[in-house]
């Protein structure tokens, strides 16, 4: 039966929204509000294969943005049976969705320290969407729930143990509602169930993370107490000597706030190649013989490769290395290069397979021989909020 959930992700000045029928994962509208706050605020909408930009009224914030949203969700006549929320930051206290009330709403104001930029504008989200709508379920799916499983010894950092329990420092993971997606996605592939299932997945879009998932449950993951710690991304460093930040601040005469501004906006690709952060244009570049996009590859692919290696030790009877997200679902140059470097380890990737898998292909990259399958799977963290959030209608 079909049960159409609005699924929303309230950023500070942007309200990325969709429709997806929880049960077949269909998408039937898409669109986004963004400049909010700013003159010229506007909500696109993509339905039914036509995409119509409409204006909101100057220096427009959420709630005018989610009127807008809720009235054109109207006039589809579709009749949604719940809303969800995708929230960045659940701390310790979510480890899955929840129905939202006013102590949910109140824990979620309390992770606001551990993200930011990002609890403030989703708990926005969640107070004017109740207002659009009242009588829906509002539920809300955390991006840290899915690695809640994780051992201590795998989120306790070596400092002293005193900071985790006076000020939660440890690593929480983000991306978890992709790693879910890929986890399930790769259990109905290889026909097991989830708590069967034990793989490495590999999300690579703007942000990246690496998880290990043994039987079902996420063990270890690359993002920490921030998404900045990891593997290279579009601007952010990822791993860096910890002494570095201070180093900086004296060198360069800058603040902290000032030197974590470097590491996470002009860091990452972007700073290594002084080009760009996009991978795509990287590539166009490398080709060319552009020396910053060729070493900014590299790096990328050395630091994804170190990271699936290390968690191979957390993962015996691996059913798969999972590749998703725009990078892994569509860069045939990165998983190739990536998995190179497993090629002593018997990994054999089938090049046609791999130059396949592109664009929405869903399917193995790796030879029949291949001690270890490797795979590209597109995610799809909406329709995982939807699954989650039609569970409370
Ligand atoms: P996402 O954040 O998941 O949308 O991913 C964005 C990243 O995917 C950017 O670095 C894009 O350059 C990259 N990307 C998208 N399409 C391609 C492609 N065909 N080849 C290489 N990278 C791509």
């Amino acid at each position: 039966m079909k049960k159409d959930v609005v699924v929303l992700n309230c950023g500070s000045s942007s309200v990325k929204f969709a429709i997806i029928d929880a049960t077949s994962g269909e998408a039937q509208m898409t669109g986004l509000a963004e400049s909010l706050g700013n003159q010229d605020a506007s909500v696109t909408v993509k339905y039914k294969g036509e995409k119509q930009k409409i204006a909101l009224s100057e220096n427009a914030m959420h709630a005018e943005a989610l009127e807008e949203i809720s009235r054109i969700i109207a006039k589809t006549g579709v009749e949604p049976v719940a809303v969800g929320h995708r929230v960045v930051h659940g701390g310790e206290k979510f480890k899955q969705a929840v129905q939202i009330d006013e102590s949910v709403e109140q824990a979620i104001q309390e992770c606001a320290a551990m993200a930011p930029l990002h609890n403030p504008a989703n708990l926005t989200g969640i107070l004017t969407a109740k207002t659009a709508y009242p009588s829906l379920p509002h539920v809300a799916v955390f991006d840290t729930a899915f690695f809640q499983s994780m051992p201590q010894h795998a989120y306790l950092y070596a400092l002293p143990r005193a900071l985790y329990r006076d000020h939660a420092i440890r690593r929480y993971g983000f991306h978890g509602t992709s790693h879910k997606y890929i986890l399930d996605t790769t259990a109905s592939e290889l026909n097991k169930s989830v708590d069967e299932t034990t793989i490495i997945s590999a999300h690579l879009g703007n942000g990246c993370s690496v998880t290990a998932v043994v039987k079902g449950k996420a063990v270890d993951t690359s993002l920490g107490f921030t998404p900045l710690e990891g593997l290279v991304m579009g601007t952010r460093c990822g791993d860096i000597d910890p002494s570095l930040p201070t180093v900086l601040q004296q060198k360069l005469g800058k603040n902290a706030e000032e030197i974590n501004k470097l590491l996470n906006t002009e860091s990452g690709l972007l700073g290594i190649s002084e080009l760009s952060n996009d991978c795509r244009a990287l590539e166009e570049a490398a080709e060319q013989g552009h020396e910053g996009a060729i070493i900014a590859l590299e790096i990328f692919c050395y630091r994804l490769a170190k990271y699936i290696g290390g968690y191979m030790v957390a993962t015996p009877d691996l059913d798969a290395i999972v590749f998703t997200g725009g990078i892994g679902e569509n860069s045939s140059l990165i998983r190739e290069k990536t998995l190179g470097y497993f090629s002593h380890l018997g990994v054999k990737l089938d090049a046609d397979k791999n130059l396949d898998k592109r664009f929405g292909a869903q399917g193995e990259i790796t030879a029949a021989d291949s001690p270890i399958a490797c795979w590209v799977i597109p995610t799809n963290e909406e329709w995982v909020i939807a699954q989650q959030a039609a569970q409370f209608a």
